[in-house]
């Protein structure tokens, strides 16, 4: 039995998780709360954990700090050491679903009839197939997400929400935060509940990740070519990798599709140029959802696509990232088919795959269908989309199951079991909003870095986590969608 930090309770941490009141007494104290806020945001602010404003988002010359929870939020140590080594196997998944056409063909054929994104993204990647992959070294930097499932018998499981393989952010911050957290319980004279908060450091192994790549390209004088968006208010996150490259003398440059399409050109062994200098690694900060792509971008993103320099990530492996693919791979026997002789891995992937299902037409989709119906509030609605916004619960999701029903454009949808974690309280610190204490749930995410050259996987890892936390009045939405926040794991 140990003393429960955070309050006067005398009980051990793990049934504190499973309390409301989690924090105890200090989320009752509304002026130490308010004091302890500006020194966290001051120290937030002196620690780099930045963004730009919505106001000025192409440019620094005003920034402010990234929202995030003025307390770490407790996660069960089995939870996050569970994700972590779960880590590597999803980076073998991926690397094997993007190098499977047939199975990425089968998965998506339902797909593309009725999503005009996805169709487009998937006629980039046919396209290569048939001239032919110029591309030799691989590299995947993904994230994968997860919330804790608050069991009926009360423990929490760790269950996976998506994997992000394309533009997954918030390394850089997540590396910036546990200084801030340390802080505020340093000011509270909680120097060991202090020493727990976890270091983090994701940029700096995606950077290695990006280095390796770049390494194996092998042109001394190659560069890497960010692909940014022109309002980027995420910025800083992005500089801690690019800073982590220049230490190693690597070289980057920033640059948007729109650059690449009046820019960039191909020589005849499809070497990358952009204005006049070779490319050896493309790393997408751009590029994850329709909005972004115009016709030229379409084809700037398809001349990337047909060159040899190494894309990060290349089309198949973004393809690897949709929901559909993400459904597909938890039907029974689809793991042993795509990861022959790992039952170790297999094993741990399927645990934490929640309910997941396909509206394809027939009767599968129709029985999914009617027991999201039944009982709505168990279920999730997901469009083949990424960042935020895009689910449909409740209500919403009854509405559009009833539109979606007896038409073909179901199958651009999944749907999912619903994760119910247990709330506990928290302060969701923003610029401009009061200190108040907020019913709050987190979602963990692990960072996973691999690299391939031909048919050799050169490296596997993980390089660190991301703790989102968010207001449970809000169903959906990450960091960049404005509602949740950046948070460290507090581990009991
Ligand atoms: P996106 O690609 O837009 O980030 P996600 O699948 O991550 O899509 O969903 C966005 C957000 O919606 C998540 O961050 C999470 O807060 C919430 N969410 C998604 N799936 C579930 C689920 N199965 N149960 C509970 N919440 C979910
Ligand atoms: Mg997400």
């Amino acid at each position: 039995m140990f003393f429960n930090h955070w309050g006067c309770y005398k009980m051990n941490e793990y049934q504190a998780v499973g309390m409301a009141t989690g924090w105890g007494s200090l989320l009752q104290d509304e002026q130490q709360l308010e004091e302890l806020a500006r020194q966290a945001v001051d120290r937030a602010l002196a620690e780099g954990v930045l963004l730009r404003t919505s106001q000025e988002p192409s440019s620094s010359n005003v920034v402010s700090y990234a929202p995030f929870t003025l307390f770490p939020s407790l996660v069960p140590s089995a939870l996050l050491e569970q994700a972590y080594a779960v880590q590597m196997d999803f980076n073998l998944l991926v690397d094997a679903v993007s190098q499977n056409a047939a199975f990425l063909e089968q998965t998506l054929s339902s797909t593309i009839k009725r999503d005009d994104y996805t169709a487009r993204l998937f006629d980039i990647h046919k396209q290569v197939l048939k001239e032919g992959i110029a591309q030799t070294v691989f590299l995947g930097l993904n994230r994968s997400d997860y919330m804790f499932q608050h069991n009926t018998d009360g423990s929490p499981a760790l269950k996976q929400i998506e994997i992000n393989t394309i533009s997954a952010s918030f390394g850089g911050l997540a590396s910036r935060t546990p200084a801030v957290h340390r802080h505020v319980l340093n000011v509270l004279s909680k120097t060991k509940e202090a020493a727990k908060i976890l270091s983090n450091n994701p940029s700096k192994g995606l950077a290695l990740g990006i280095a390796k790549a770049w390494e194996l390209y092998g042109s001394a004088n190659a560069l890497v070519l960010l692909i940014a968006q022109e309002k980027e208010r995420n910025i800083f996150d992005q500089r801690a990798i690019e800073n982590e490259l220049l230490a190693r003398n690597i070289h980057v440059i920033r640059r948007r599709f729109e650059d690449v399409f009046e820019k960039g050109s191909l020589d005849q062994d499809r070497r990358l140029f952009m204005d006049g200098q070779e490319v050896a690694v493309v790393y997408f900060r751009d590029g994850y959802m329709p909005s972004q792509y115009s016709q030229q971008n379409w084809e700037a993103r398809l001349l990337l696509e047909r060159s040899c320099a190494v894309k990060c990530p290349d089309i198949a492996t973004q393809l690897a990232g949709t929901k559909k693919v993400q459904q597909e791979l938890s039907r029974v026997g689809m793991l042993e088919v795509l990861l022959p002789g790992q039952p170790q891995a297999v094993a741990r992937l399927r645990a934490t795959f929640a309910g997941l299902y396909s509206l394809d037409m027939g009767e599968e989709g129709d029985q999914a269908i009617a027991k999201a119906l039944a009982a709505p509030s168990r279920f999730v609605l997901k469009p083949q989309r990424e960042g935020g916004g895009n689910n449909l619960y409740g209500e919403e999701m009854v509405q559009a199951l009833e539109q979606l029903k007896d038409s073909e454009e179901r199958a651009s949808y999944i749907l999912m079991e619903k994760i119910e974690p247990e709330p506990f309280g928290n302060c969701l610190l923003r610029p401009g909003s009061p200190t108040r204490v907020d019913q709050c749930i987190s979602e963990l995410g692990i960072f996973g870095v691999y690299v391939r050259q031909g048919k050799t996987l050169v490296m596997n890892k993980h390089v660190g986590h991301l703790l989102r936390t968010k207001a449970i009045v809000h169903a959906d939405g990450g960091v960049a969608a404005g509602v949740a926040v950046l948070d460290n794991p507090y581990p009991v």
